[in-house]
């Protein structure tokens, strides 16, 4: 069975960079009948607060990347780590080292004097126990002198590492704690994952990885290591360039799957589809499709697969949507009357958004409850004539039948009586309905607000 994970450090925001490689690894897994795992790296125990965690676990919540089973805390196995390295000591394949910093130093610094590399040979590492001193010490594998290193991987090919470039690592600390090369090893191992899919920036430690999954005889995951995302400018992504939370996104009022959409094709393509939707992802996922280039942020594109997506959205799913984008941004949540007026709106919304704050926006008029507030294009479309026109639709539409038809033909003779285009009397008509200049037709308002409340707006502006 195939198994792969996320395994994000907290740093209190979740990274478009993980967000893109747990997207990754959960598509691979549920196009396999596999599983996606989740592992909090909380070895940094003065970065890795509840919140911090707890972002990471919100940032896969929004984007609706389920994992299975629980979420795996590294440090609390911290126990295990150090059992295996002492198994790696009973083997032969790590030894102790007893160097204290200043000896380490002192030897970087003669081999700085005397141009030799400064990569650090224990002398521990051929001691015979018998001269061990009673001291702290630190674990060390022992690491192969010879040859190199290679890695197999299915995104950058054939990699290697020459072995006198790669010193003895430290796999135990001399307080017992594991370090990071270590964990992560025995965790994958653990938890039985079969494809490390992850930022190209963890492919030097793959090679050190390889080491310890060799030394203890265990199956290698499948490496892949994917390209970084950068910013717009082609720079490396930093706050500078591009959005670098995932929750900002979310903030944008970006649908999570036009985010999964767009996040998907950010360093992985599938032909020339550029949107589709997560069953569709989920079958054409392969590790065969990401690129060896850095991808690149593109704001505009993804405001074109957020209108994509918002435009085939079940309603249901777009109202869950505005109200989780409400909620993010502190905004107060929609009343029952404005949830189903919005709801009765969505035909003639949704074609055209781009994102969710853009949808509430051309919704204005299903949201905005009398007396309305018009913005100033809106005030200034409501001259005297226009609101004598108003006034005097007011009595004409009592009776008429609501229809999209018989609306037009009132309207639009309404105008002709003064002498204007209906045209003239749509941005009137607009500010007495909408308070706004942009807005859906005349007519979709009409018919969504009904009789009775287009009346009252007409009578207000009118006034
Ligand atoms: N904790 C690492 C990170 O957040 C990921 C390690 C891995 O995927 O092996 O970059």
């Amino acid at each position: 069975q195939i198994v792969t994970r996320i395994a994000p450090s907290p740093t209190g925001i979740m990274h478009i960079g993980t967000a893109r490689t747990a997207l990754f690894n959960w598509l691979f897994a549920r196009g396999r009948g596999g599983k996606f795992l989740l592992r909090i790296e909380d070895t940094d125990r003065a970065r890795s607060t509840p919140e911090a965690t707890e972002a990471i676990l919100d940032g896969m919540r929004w984007l609706g990347l389920d994992w299975d089973g629980e979420a795996v805390s590294q440090f609390e196995r911290a126990p295990r780590h150090a059992e295996v390295a002492r198994e790696m000591l009973a083997r032969g394949h790590a030894y102790k080292c007893f160097a204290t910093q200043d000896e380490i130093e002192a030897y970087r610094e003669a081999a700085r004097t005397a141009n030799r590399s400064t990569l650090y040979l224990s002398p521990w590492r051929d001691a015979d126990p018998a001269t061990h001193p009673d001291a702290p010490y630190v674990i060390r594998l022992r690491a192969p002198r010879d040859g190199a290193t290679v890695i197999q991987d299915a995104v950058q090919g054939s990699v290697t590492f020459r072995n006198d470039q790669l010193d003895d690592m430290v796999m135990l600390r001399s307080d017992g704690t594991p370090t990071y090369m270590l964990a992560v090893v025995v965790d994958d191992h653990d938890m039985g994952v079969t494809h490390a899919i992850r930022g190209d920036d963890h492919l030097n430690n793959a090679a050190r990885q390889a080491q310890i999954y060799r030394a203890m005889d265990w199956l290698e995951p499948v490496w892949a290591h994917i390209p970084l995302i950068h910013g717009e400018d082609g720079k490396k992504l930093s706050k500078r360039n591009g959005a670098t939370g995932v929750m900002d996104y979310a903030r944008m009022g970006i649908p999570a799957a036009a985010m999964r959409n767009y996040l998907a094709r950010l360093g992985w393509s599938h032909g020339d589809d550029e949107l589709f939707i997560d069953e569709q992802a989920i079958a054409w996922f392969d590790l065969s499709g990401i690129g060896r280039a850095p991808a690149r942020l593109d704001m505009k594109k993804l405001e074109s697969v957020s209108g994509w997506h918002i435009a085939r959205m079940e309603d249901a799913e777009l109202m869950a949507e505005i109200e989780r984008y409400l909620a993010f941004t502190g905004q107060a949540p929609l009343s029952r009357a404005q949830h189903d007026l919005m709801v009765a709106a969505m035909y003639c919304l949704k074609d055209r958004a781009k994102s969710l704050p853009d949808l509430l926006e051309k919704g204005q008029f299903a949201l905005a409850c009398r007396p309305l507030q018009p913005d100033e294009k809106a005030r200034a479309a409501l001259d005297p004539v226009s609101r004598g026109i108003l006034h005097e639709l007011t009595a004409q539409l009592q009776n008429v039948s609501w229809s999209k038809d018989t609306l037009e033909a009132t309207l639009t003779l309404a105008a002709e009586a003064h002498g204007l285009k209906f045209g003239k009397l749509a941005g009137p008509l607009r500010a007495a309905l909408a308070g706004r200049s942009v807005t859906p037709s005349v007519f979709d308002m009409m018919l969504v607000i009904g009789r009775e409340e287009t009346l009252a707006r007409l009578a207000e502006a009118a006034s």
